[in-house]
């Protein structure tokens, strides 16, 4: 089966519409896909009708920022969930609207680096999102010629301990498990090996996560080499976690990886859609 659980639409921070990333995915050869958009689940309605066109299954899905410990964020992919429920929709709007206030704050910190306009400019390339982002502020520093490209603004700009990083309470591990329980789901830790953490303190948390219900784990991930599959393999083995496929996909020329492009799972590993379809 090939399985893409993971990807973004123009919903959140994608570049390109909801059906689009579907056709893509299937002429791509994905037989399994799920789109989870950052903290809202306004896309799957279209997902999921461009999905029965094209006659591949697909999974309503999410991806919910969460806060953990001091600074640190991670994030969660919700799978099987049901974008009506209550407490799931009402949980992402909160997160949505708190997003709103970060962008202000980060245009403020980019203001005082020397880069004003920030705020209209990211407004204007997140015109068709339900939420604003940092690659919405990417995007737009890309286009004032600030940085070649996506990642290089990432690097000098906007990532953790740079001139327009502002620290952002998000939702709690706690809520982001229950509003993807109630709602029918399954929980996956997004891409373990892309958060700026120390490999102890990724064990804490993944070993957190099991103790408080969570599935799954993001094993073969988008441009991840084959060793660093393995590792996480192991560690989805020694936690006793379901293993998922992601290529994390943003848009063409902006992304680790496109559709359906993701490394084998492991032998011996329980991949998180065999009770989802
Ligand atoms: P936010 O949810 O607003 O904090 O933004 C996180 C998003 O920024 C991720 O989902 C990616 O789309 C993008 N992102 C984060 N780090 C990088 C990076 N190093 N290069 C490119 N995009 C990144
Ligand atoms: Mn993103
Ligand atoms: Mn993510
Ligand atoms: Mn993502």
């Amino acid at each position: 089966m090939r399985a893409d659980l993971h990807c973004h639409s123009n919903i959140s921070d994608g570049l390109l519409p909801p059906a689009e990333v579907v056709r893509r995915a299937a002429a791509n050869g994905v037989e399994l896909l799920a789109l989870t958009d950052h903290d809202d689940v306004s896309g799957l309605a279209e997902a999921r009708a461009a999905a029965e066109d094209c006659g591949i299954a697909f999974l309503d899905g999410v991806e919910i920022s969460i806060s953990w410990g001091e600074d640190t964020s991670f994030h969660i992919v919700g799978l099987g969930i049901d974008p009506r429920h209550r407490a799931l929709v009402d949980g992402l709007a909160a997160i949505r609207s708190g997003r709103d206030g970060r962008a202000v704050r980060i245009a403020e910190a980019l203001r005082e680096a020397g880069i004003p306009g920030a705020l209209a400019g990211a407004s204007r390339h997140a015109e068709k999102s339900t939420i604003i982002g940092r690659a919405h502020f990417a995007r737009y520093l890309v286009e004032q010629g600030i940085a070649p490209d996506v990642k290089t603004v990432f690097d000098h700009y906007l990532a953790k301990g740079k001139p327009g990083y502002v620290p952002h309470h998000w939702a709690t591990l706690e809520e982001a498990l229950a509003w993807i329980h109630g709602s029918g789901g399954v929980a996956v830790i997004a891409h373990p090996a892309r958060y700026r953490v120390s490999r102890d303190e990724l064990r804490r948390f993944i070993a957190e996560f099991k103790e408080r219900g969570g599935e799954a784990m993001e094993v073969a991930c988008g441009a991840h080499s084959m060793d660093l599959v393995h590792e996480l393999a192991s560690l989805a083995r020694h936690f006793g976690l379901m293993a998922s496929s992601a290529s994390d996909f943003h848009g063409p020329g902006e992304s680790y990886a496109d559709l359906g492009v993701v490394p084998p799972l492991p032998e011996g590993l329980v991949p998180v859609w065999r009770d989802l379809i």
